[in-house]
């Protein structure tokens, strides 16, 4: 009996600090867009590239409190199951292709090289949720680099397992942050972390999903070394 109140006392917790987060998260955009739509209606900007200047940053804030809801509603839809989750044939050299082309701005944009070997597989899974895997793996590779650093990735297979690998020659995360960056919220050293775009639920997803399919996710990390991330997807390999 008492380790059953524990539990419930620790969901409680784990629960009520989600929601201060997100509540949190979720205000500090708002406020931001309330203020620059006061100043743009109390007519106190005259000049026009201000305004133009304002309205982008209403947009931008906008855009972020988007991705932000996106990212809660994917990890509760993880969590409850209750949903029909489609899967399709992924062609995984598409995928990665597709991925890269999204993150190859960002990454010339910080000096980062990306390398990608990719195995000619086809595996059965959520779309989304691959998707949202590598996108989230890469691009915090790319985000927590250092000029002139390098992203590798490595997809292959283990019999029908599907095996991920992202490496990276950036900043490294130190080692009583290991565990804690699958943590919903959490964000290494947030004077660090503030500097890069980020709402510290990118890792969360990832191990929800690793987690859904029956998966396991490793981290080896180095403090100005570089981290890897290593994904094992059981049995997703079609049969083809
Ligand atoms: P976000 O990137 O939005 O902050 P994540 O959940 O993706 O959230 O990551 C949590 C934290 O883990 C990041 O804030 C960052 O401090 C750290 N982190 C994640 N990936 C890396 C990486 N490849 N190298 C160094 N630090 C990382």
């Amino acid at each position: 009996v008492k380790k059953y109140t524990e539990e419930i006392e620790f969901e409680r917790m784990v629960r009520q600090e989600f929601f201060s987060n997100a509540s949190h998260e979720l205000k500090t955009p708002i406020t931001s867009i309330r203020g620059y739509t006061e100043l743009l209606l109390g007519g106190f900007i005259n000049d026009e590239a201000t305004s133009e200047e304002f309205m982008k940053r209403i947009l931008a804030e906008t855009e972020s409190m988007t991705n932000l809801i996106n990212d809660i509603l994917l990890i509760s839809r993880l969590e409850t199951r209750d949903y029909e989750i489609e899967t399709t044939e992924i062609r995984m050299a598409m995928l990665l292709q597709d991925i890269i082309k999204t993150l190859e701005p960002i990454a010339a944009k910080q000096e980062v090289e990306l390398q990608t070997v990719c195995k000619p597989v086809i595996v059965r899974a959520n779309k989304q949720h691959l998707r949202e895997l590598l996108l989230n793996l890469i691009g915090n590779a790319i985000k927590y680099n250092k000029p002139n650093g390098m992203v590798y990735v490595t997809i292959t297979t283990i019999g029908r397992d599907l095996l991920i690998e992202v490496k990276d020659t950036g900043i490294g995360i130190p080692k009583d942050s290991l565990v804690r960056v699958f943590e919903r919220f959490y964000r290494v050293d947030k004077g660090r972390s503030r500097k890069v775009d980020g709402t510290g639920l990118g890792l969360s997803i990832v191990k929800h999903i690793v987690n859904y399919y029956g998966g396991n996710i490793t981290l080896d990390s180095k403090i100005n070394v570089g981290s890897t991330f290593t994904v094992r997807l059981p049995e997703v390999k079609a049969n083809m």
